[in-house]
């Protein structure tokens, strides 16, 4: 039976930034992800502008650069009234830049990195039968091309699985789709927002030319159309004229991918066997676009924090606790704005005057900004 310093269960930001950092200290890492790679996720593909610190730290600025990233300088949103406002980026108090690009070459990139540095890969395997036993892990890793299943072992688990769960209560249930879209004539270096009743749309371009388009919106609208992508799209190019506007010439380039997301989860660090990051411990509203940057820094506040101690070292709850605090220093205030302007962007009469206000109040904007778009590496 192989065994490993960690297991890692999960391949985005999070997954890999918390594998990364192990192998980083000298630990022996394998990440699994029940995906092959490289894989899509639903999401709008907009880096905030402080995850390039992090990204120039591991070298991969330039290589997202290379592969076509776009630069996104502006945000535009617009609301079911035909109200909207447009406004530079801002970060650390200045006009600065975010990054477009898919989630299948941003992921990529950041694997890349990680085998690199010598962490073990696996695509297409999930973890089943785990046991905790002794201060050690047991599982059987499973792949979905056949292969004989393999037992394995691991000295700490780290869940890093994402938020895609189908959340128990209505009322807190969203359901997020993208599609790529061919062209939406000129919107500049814009991400995009346009709101409407019970959801919003995003809108932001990617490597290759393409136009993500993403939408969020709330269970009951999605059951009122009985989960079908392209109604519930109809309807919101009904409800919103600034994005029928702007998409009425755009062919789609694919299918609309769905997931849930449940924003009523409780916030998860430590279960006294394994640790969890990234959505895997807390879901941050779509709206914020800031569920890229909470990814990144709490797998790399977990990963340093487990990498400063030798692999075999029994310290679990001290470090879940350090873990914990730092993480709801930085993200507390965050994840709970961001669940208040995500409903208040959801009530079209809301977001009809908070937008209109919004136009001639630019600087609350600015104020947004500074709550989401923090810099993103905590110390604990
Ligand atoms: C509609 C929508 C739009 C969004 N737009 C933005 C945006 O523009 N900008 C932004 O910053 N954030 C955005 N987000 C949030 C962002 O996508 C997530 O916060 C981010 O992907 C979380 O990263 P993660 O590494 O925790 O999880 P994920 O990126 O979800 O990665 C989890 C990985 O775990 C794998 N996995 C799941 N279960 C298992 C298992 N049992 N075994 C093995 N592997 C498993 C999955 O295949 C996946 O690869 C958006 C979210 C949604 C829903």
């Amino acid at each position: 039976m192989t065994h490993y310093d960690a297991l890692v269960i999960g391949a985005g930001p999070a997954g890999i930034a918390a594998a990364i950092e192990l192998s980083l200290a000298g630990w022996e890492v394998l990440l699994i992800d029940k995906a092959g790679f490289p894989r899509g996720k639903v999401c709008g593909g907009f880096v905030g502008p402080e995850n390039k610190a992090i990204l120039a730290e591991y070298g991969l600025l330039d290589a997202l650069e290379r592969r076509g990233a776009k630069y996104v300088t502006h945000l535009q949103i617009s609301a079911a009234n035909n109200i909207s406002v447009r406004v530079p980026i801002y970060f650390n108090g200045r006009p600065d830049y975010g990054l477009g690009i898919s989630r299948s070459a941003m992921d990529e990139l950041l694997l890349a990195k990680a085998l690199d540095i010598g962490v073990n890969f696996e695509g297409g395997i999930t973890a089943q039968h785990m046991v905790h036993r002794g201060g050690h892990s047991t599982f059987t890793l499973v792949g979905r091309d056949g292969r004989a299943p393999a037992e394995a072992s691991a000295t700490h688990v780290i869940y890093a699985n994402g938020g895609a769960v189908k959340g128990k209560s209505p009322a807190s249930r969203l359901y997020g789709a993208s599609c790529l879209f061919d062209s939406i004539g000129d919107s500049g270096a814009d991400v995009i927002m346009h709101f409407l009743d019970q959801g919003h749309a995003g809108i932001n371009r990617f490597e290759d030319g393409s136009v993500n388009v993403c939408y969020v919106i709330k269970d009951a609208l999605f059951r009122r159309f009985k989960g079908d992508f392209d109604q519930v799209w109809r309807h919101m190019l009904g409800a919103n004229r600034n994005l029928y506007r702007q998409m009425k010439n755009a062919r789609p380039l694919t299918r609309w991918h769905g997931t849930f997301v449940d924003m009523d989860r409780p916030l998860r660090f430590f279960d006294g066997h394994a640790f969890y990051t990234g959505d895997a411990s807390a879901v941050i509203h779509p709206v914020a676009g800031g569920g890229i940057t909470l990814a990144l820094s709490g797998g790399i506040l977990l990963g340093s924090l487990l990498g400063r101690h030798h692999p075999e070292d029994v310290f679990r709850a001290a470090e879940a606790e350090a873990y914990a605090k730092a993480f709801r220093r930085r993200f507390a205030w965050p994840l709970r704005a961001s669940r208040m302007i995500g409903a208040a962007g959801h009530t079209a009469p809301v977001a009809n005057s908070v937008i209109r206000l919004l136009k001639w109040r630019e600087a609350h904007l600015h104020q947004l900004f500074d709550i989401f778009h923090q810099p993103a590496v905590l110390q604990a």
